[in-house]
């Protein structure tokens, strides 16, 4: 689409302009001079002019040579007198002829600006309408798939990203030997979905798993497949797995499987039903294939949320491993990987610069030793010191702190002690889930730091305790902001919307509030989905409606006291909890615990 709007007059403006030159060009080389009447009877009678061609009112001719081998020169004048021709008899010149050379000198002329006009203009189409020369592009490079024998990459050239590894290591077995597996009966997943933010290393990951397990990599990206001409999209997703099982074991590869595997209907305009096309004909191929037949297919995307939910089903995509963004122990390992290709390191703190980096994916650090690597070279140091990767960070920060607020520090410590407030508060409370681990490692937009808690086993029913015990953990982060900070930020509405969905659902779906009773007061939800336009049509009256917002309330503001009564009595635990959660940006459960008994003996 890009392309559509570089087209401009300039084209032909330049393009008229060539064809100007050209004509300047032919005109001076074959120079034709207009000289005066007198002038030509006067070469006549020096016996210069060679031959001449008459018209009715002009006069065209070559003058001798004046040295052998000379450019001939041509010449014109406006015919004076009407009997010419014996003149040039007593003078012995040859003139019934045309001039051999004019007939070539006109076509080239002529037809050369018309070859510059099609030029140009065929040269516009081919700008104009990538889309839409189907045609010329069939015959060639119909599959611009690469295969790699050999990534040459390996797990060595990872680093900090160990969970998603040991995910893949199952994969790396089964395709080194996929015939025991088979044997064995043991199913492999199909497709595994990498999905992660840019630059945490998940194209990496791919093509070390195809360097670990020493098969061919074919790799294509869904953009790719999108920008494609018509009809060849498809096509190419055919080729794409047929080459694949010719070549098993063996990996496929599609990057930003988004750009090809939006949700269909979405976002509709030209080259959608291209896109759908090829998206339909990867499903196909993918329930179409064995997985055993030695073919795994890996796909990377940094937005899981736009895919196609049947790209995501049983037997396609249903196994995704997280790329996350590196923690602090995370990209001290990334820093010291790419260090390890710098051949003149100084002494450097490489704790600190972990610190220094919070945020940063792979790429950003990779990016940055090689920053640092280049001041040093500029300012002729023998070595990359300190100095020049804090230049390089300030550099780099400034850059991203735009796209990334987290690097920020005071937001840092905000959300440090938002989330330990949510830990807190679960933790004191009875019938909570377990917290497994809370970091403050900027991910996506929204959240800006989480407190993982697992359930302990899949629940069905919930008690009334254990409800409100779950609102006061989710507004546990807005405590500890009101009680640390005596403010409070907008980091919290995600938590309000599900606490305060929570307090809803416990008045008029679950019938858990003393004033309104044992009622369901939730309108059909069946007739909701059928007519969206009568949603709001509730089913009690408006007394009754603002006695549900009321109890909701009460409940919200009764739990927030809870949270804010635990915080202050926990606050010593949330201080020293604090300083490690800033130093390393994530903490776990276990130390979290330990950290409050210890407190609580003290205290
Ligand atoms: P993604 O595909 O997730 O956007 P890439 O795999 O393309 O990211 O990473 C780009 C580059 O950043 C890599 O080539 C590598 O140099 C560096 N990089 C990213 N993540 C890591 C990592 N975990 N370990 C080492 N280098 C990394
Ligand atoms: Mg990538
Ligand atoms: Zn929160």
């Amino acid at each position: 689409m890009k392309k559509h709007h570089k087209f401009s007059i300039w084209y032909f403006i330049v393009g008229i302009w060539l064809v100007l030159i050209m004509q300047n060009y032919l005109a001076s080389s074959m120079a034709v001079r207009t000289i005066p009447y007198s002038e030509f009877v006067g070469y006549l009678e020096q016996g210069k002019v060679a031959e001449v061609a008459i018209s009715a009112n002009e006069i065209q001719g070559r003058l001798q040579p004046e040295k052998e081998g000379d450019r001939p020169q041509y010449f014109k004048t406006v015919r004076v007198e009407p009997d010419i021709s014996e003149m040039l008899n007593s003078y012995n010149i040859q003139y019934s002829g045309t001039i051999e050379s004019t007939l070539i000198r006109d076509l080239i002329s002529w037809l050369l600006p018309v070859f510059l006009f099609l030029g140009v203009w065929f040269f516009l189409m081919k700008k104009m309408m990538p889309q839409q020369q189907g045609f010329m592009a069939l015959g060639k490079s119909k599959a611009k798939i690469y295969k790699q024998e050999d990534t040459g990459i390996t797990f060595q050239d990872v680093a900090g990203v160990e969970e998603a590894q040991a995910e893949l290591e199952e994969i790396i077995d089964f395709l080194k030997n996929p015939d025991k597996f088979a044997e064995f009966g043991g199913k492999m997943p199909k497709g595994l979905l990498l999905v992660g933010p840019p630059g945490t290393g998940k194209t990496l990951l791919a093509k070390a798993v195809a360097g670990e397990s020493n098969v061919p990599f074919f790799s294509i990206s869904g953009s790719e497949f999108v920008e494609m001409f018509v009809g060849l999209g498809a096509a190419r997703v055919r080729d794409l797995f047929e080459e694949a099982k010719k070549n098993s074991p063996c990996i496929i590869f599609i990057d930003e499987l988004d750009a090809l595997g939006k949700a269909r209907g979405v976002g509709g305009y030209g080259g959608h039903d291209e896109r759908e096309q090829t998206l339909n004909q990867l499903l196909v191929e993918l329930d179409g294939f064995d997985a055993n037949i030695g073919v795994i297919l890996l796909a990377a995307t940094n937005r899981p949320e736009v895919l196609d939910p049947a790209l995501l089903r049983p037997g396609r995509f249903d196994r995704q491993v997280l790329v996350d963004r590196p923690d602090k122990d995370g990209r001290k390992k990334i820093i010291e990987l790419h260090l390890q290709k710098v051949k003149r390191v100084g002494d450097l703190d490489i704790d600190r610069l972990a610190s220094m980096t919070a945020g940063m994916v792979g790429a950003d650090l990779a990016n940055l030793v090689n920053e640092a690597t280049l001041l040093a070279v500029r300012a002729q140091k023998d070595k990359v010191e300190m100095a020049q990767f804090e230049e390089a960070v300030e550099r780099i920060v400034a850059g991203l702190e735009k796209k990334n607020r987290l690097i920020n520090p005071k937001e840092r410590k905000i959300v440090a002690y938002h989330e330990l407030g949510h830990a807190i508060v679960s933790m004191s409370l009875p019938d909570t889930d377990p917290v497994q681990k809370i970091t403050i490692v900027p991910r996506g937009i929204a959240a800006l730091g989480y407190t993982m808690q697992l359930p302990t086993e899949d629940r069905f029913l919930m008690s009334r305790t254990e409800l409100l015990n779950k609102i006061a953990t989710l507004l546990g982060g807005r405590a500890a902001e009101q009680t640390i900070f005596e403010e409070i930020s907008t980091g919290a509405h995600n938590d309000l919307a599900k606490a305060t969905d929570i307090a809803r659902s416990m008045v008029i779906e679950y019938g858990m509030s003393e004033s309104l009773g044992q009622v369901y007061l939730k309108g059909d939800a069946k007739g909701q989905f059928l007519q969206p336009g009568l949603a709001s049509r509730s089913e009690h009256s408006d007394e009754t409606s603002r006695m549900i917002d009321q109890e909701v309330r009460r409940i919200i503001d009764e739990q927030y006291k809870v949270a804010l009564i635990i915080i202050q009595e926990q606050r010593n635990t949330i201080e020293k909890a604090v300083k490690v959660l800033l130093d390393r940006e994530k903490i776990t459960g276990e130390e979290l615990r330990e950290i409050m008994n210890d407190s609580e003996k003290s205290g």
